[in-house]
């Protein structure tokens, strides 16, 4: 092992695109320095901000949560928001592990839960998909209910920003899915600042892990002795398309050292580009005629796939999730670890995918 490129003590991480060699307490220090730079230099943060962070329990969304509360915990106000779709023996132990988190940093915290705020849990998405294979893929649903979900909490906690756990890795993969789907609406939105800032109704998303790859975020969350659920994968992520890109830019970064940087790079000469009128047009925002949450169409992805499900069971009720905004609230009723850490299986051939899915990873809800 090479010494720390910094102190000279030995090394405890190589990151082969430098290539650097950093002791813990110098990898720390640089871990940070880039997350600081992320958010300075995209201004995500204003002092006074009311910050919502979207926490899974796993390694991106608490790391996350962490830095937040270290590099600007005195200016800001946090809260963590926890999603629980329902998926026993994964989700509920991974927020145990952010309640721990948040309790030992004194951080305070909501649940929410899927089947409470949309009318289905994951698992039972993932039993209708079982029935019905036309319905698509757990993720698609599971993540479109997040963002949806995630947004008006957001908005009912007055929340200036809402904070992921985005990390390099996961945004990369955003961009290549896009291209691949053809989709440069949804590419024009990818951004460590995403969304339309001046629409009512839209809390602002900041990623503040941006521009660090999913290794060092695992390296920085075991060092920094940061809890988070990390034993088990989801049991529904072989389903993913996501899993594809995920494969393909891993090998590639293992080949070619840098490439992730290399294809952010791109991607940052390419945005300003893609947000031209054309785009800017079709990328607009505008309120869901059903529910009133932000989208890029006249009804949400989460009200169509909720009338997908309640279709393929019989149920006549028009969907009715979410506090919305021209309606009134009327409830019904890791991150994709396993992949990246414990191998890759590859997605059923043929099988169909919700628009949704192409959009955003799991909040690592993460
Ligand atoms: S992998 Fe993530 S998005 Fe897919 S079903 Fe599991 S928790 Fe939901
Ligand atoms: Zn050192
Ligand atoms: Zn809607």
């Amino acid at each position: 092992m090479n010494p720390c490129q910094e102190c000279g003590e030995p090394s405890v991480i190589t990151l082969a695109y430098g290539p650097h060699y950093f002791c813990k307490k110098h990898f720390l220090h640089f871990f940070e320095k880039r997350v600081r730079k992320t958010i300075r230099v995209n201004r995500l943060i204003e002092p006074k901000d009311k910050v919502v962070v979207g926490v899974s329990g796993g390694k991106d969304s608490m790391a996350t949560l962490f830095l937040l509360q270290k590099i600007l915990g005195k200016t800001i106000s946090l809260h963590a928001l926890m999603l629980d779709e329902g998926i026993p023996g994964y989700r509920d132990k991974a927020i145990a592990k952010a309640v721990d988190g948040c309790e030992q940093w004194g951080i305070p915290y909501t649940v929410a839960k899927h089947q409470e705020e949309v009318g289905y849990s994951t698992t039972e998405v993932f039993q209708k998909i079982q029935e019905n294979p036309k319905l698509g893929s757990s993720c698609g649903y599971c993540g479109t209910f997040r963002r949806e979900i995630l947004n008006r909490k957001a908005i009912e906690m007055k929340a200036t920003k809402l904070a992921t756990g985005h990390n390099l890795d996961d945004e990369m993969q955003s961009v290549a899915m896009n291209l691949f789907t053809g989709d440069l609406f949804r590419l024009a939105r990818l951004g460590p600042r995403s969304g339309n800032h001046e629409l009512e109704g839209f809390v602002p998303r900041i990623k503040p892990l941006y521009e660090c790859p999913e290794k060092e975020v695992m390296a920085y969350a075991n060092l920094a002795g940061i809890p988070h659920y990390s034993d088990e994968c989801c049991p529904y992520s072989w389903m993913a398309k996501r899993n594809h890109f995920r494969k393909a830019i891993n090998d590639l970064e293992a080949n070619l050292p840098g490439s992730k940087f290399a294809l952010l790079s791109s991607f940052r000469q390419l945005k300003p580009m893609l947000a031209k009128e054309e785009f800017r047009q079709k990328a607009n925002l505008q309120k869901c005629v059903q529910c009133g949450q932000v989208t890029t169409q006249t009804v949400c992805g989460a009200c169509k796939l909720i009338k997908r499900l309640n279709e393929s069971t019989g149920k006549n009720e028009a969907p009715s999730h979410g506090a919305g905004l021209l309606v009134p609230a009327i409830k019904r009723g890791k991150k994709l670890t396993c992949a990246t850490t414990k191998g890759y299986r590859p997605t059923e051939r043929g099988r169909s995918f919700p628009h949704g899915e192409t959009d955003e990873p799991l909040v690592q809800i993460q």
